[in-house]
C-alpha cells in the first residue's frame, strides 16, 4: 500500500507465522486495533514471515482466523515479508555502499564454541540485552581479498552491521518516544549494546531488525506499539532509521502477558492460544478482559 496521509495516526499489528497466536499477541493486536479507531486512524496488519523454514500458510491462516474471532478488522491489502525481498536489499545495499556493512561467516556452532572457550577460562563474553553473546570480532577485521576469497568459495555469510562504525557515522546519541507501560519519556537509544546486528542471515534474505525498519517506513507507520520484550531492540532500529534516513515512530511498549509460571508465553504452549480458548468456548470478550482491557 502506499503510505497514508501523515494526518492520520497507522498503527500495525505484526506477528510472526511460526506459532499460534496467544493472549499476549491478543493484547498487542486489540491495543492497536483500538488506539487506531479512537484516533480516526488506520489499523493494518503485517505478516513478518522472511524465516521461510519456520512460517507456513497454516499458522497465516490460522493468525487470520484469530483476529476475525476477536472482532478486528485491518486495511487490505496485507503486507508480507517474504513479498517484499527487494526492498530489503535495497536498504541493505545502501548499508554496504556506506561501508557499515561486512559479510560474516562464523556458523552459530562456531561462535557457541568460541564464547565457550573463552568463558571456560573464566574470562566474560559480553551479551545483548536479549542475553545473546555478541557476535566475535574476527569477521569485521577480515581483509577484503579473504573475504572474497570465501565468497567465491562459496562460503555461507550473512551480513552484518559494523556497529561501531555506524553509531560514529551518525555522530551523535540517539533517542527515542515512550509512552508506554515501563519507562516513559524521552529514551536514550543504545544500541551499540547488540553489537554487529545481523541485517540478512544465510538462510534468510533479510533480519528481524532491516525488515521491521524498513517496513515501518514503506507502511508509513506513525505509532509503533508492541510488547515490552521489544524495548531495548528500539534502539537499532533507530539506527537503522537514522542510517537509511526514515522517519521515527512513537513507540509504545506495553506490559507483556505472563503465564501460571510468571514467564512470559511462548507460541508452543496451547493452554493460552486463542485457537484452544475459542475451543473451550471463551468469546471475544472473554480474552478482552483476560488481558485486562
Ligand atoms: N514479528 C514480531 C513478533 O512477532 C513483532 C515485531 C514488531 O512488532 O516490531 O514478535
Amino acid at each position: 500500500m502506499s503510505a497514508a496521509p501523515p494526518d492520520k495516526p497507522v498503527y500495525r499489528f505484526a506477528p510472526s507465522p511460526n506459532g499460534l497466536l496467544h493472549l499476549g499477541h491478543a493484547l498487542s493486536a486489540i491495543l492497536n486495533h483500538d488506539m487506531a479507531r479512537e484516533a480516526g486512524g488506520h489499523f493494518l496488519l503485517r505478516i513478518e514471515d522472511i524465516d521461510l523454514t519456520r512460517c507456513t500458510p497454516e499458522f497465516e491462516e490460522a493468525i487470520y482466523r484469530d483476529l476475525s474471532w476477536l472482532g478486528l478488522e485491518w486495511e487490505k491489502p496485507v503486507r508480507r515479508q517474504s513479498e517484499h525481498f527487494g526492498e530489503y536489499r535495497a536498504a541493505l545495499d545502501r548499508l554496504i555502499g556506506m561501508g557499515l556493512v561486512y559479510p560474516a561467516f562464523m556458523t552459530r556452532g562456531e561462535v557457541k564454541a568460541k564464547v565457550a572457550a573463552h568463558e571456560a577460562d573464566g574470562n566474560i563474553w559480553p551479551r545483548d540485552p536479549d542475553g545473546s553473546p555478541l557476535y566475535p570480532e574476527d569477521d569485521r577485521h577480515r581483509s577484503e581479498t579473504a573475504r572474497k576469497t570465501l565468497i567465491e568459495r562459496g562460503v555461507p555469510h550473512a551480513f552484518r552491521l559494523d556497529m561501531e562504525k555506524a553509531v560514529n557515522l551518525v555522530g551523535r546519541s540517539l533517542s527515542w518516544t515512550e509512552t508506554g507501560d515501563g519507562e516513559r519519556g524521552e529514551i536514550p537509544a543504545d544500541p551499540s549494546a547488540w553489537g554487529d546486528v545481523v541485517l540478512s542471515r544465510s538462510d534468510a534474505p533479510s533480519s528481524y531488525h532491516l525488515s521491521v525498519t524498513v517496513d515501518d517506513a514503506a507502511q508509513g507507520i506513525t505509532h509503533v506499539v508492541r510488547g515490552l520484550d521489544l524495548f531495548e531492540a528500539t534502539a537499532v532500529h533507530r539506527l537503522l532509521q537514522e542510517l537509511l534516513g526514515l522517519p521515527q515512530p512513537v513507540y509504545r511498549h506495553h506490559r507483556l502477558i505472563v503465564g501460571q509460571d510468571g514467564k512470559k508465553l511462548s507460541k508452543s504452549e496451547s493452554s493460552t492460544g486463542l485457537a484452544a480458548l475459542r475451543d473451550q468456548g471463551f468469546l471475544a470478550g472473554d480474552i478482552r478482559r483476560l488481558v485486562g482491557l
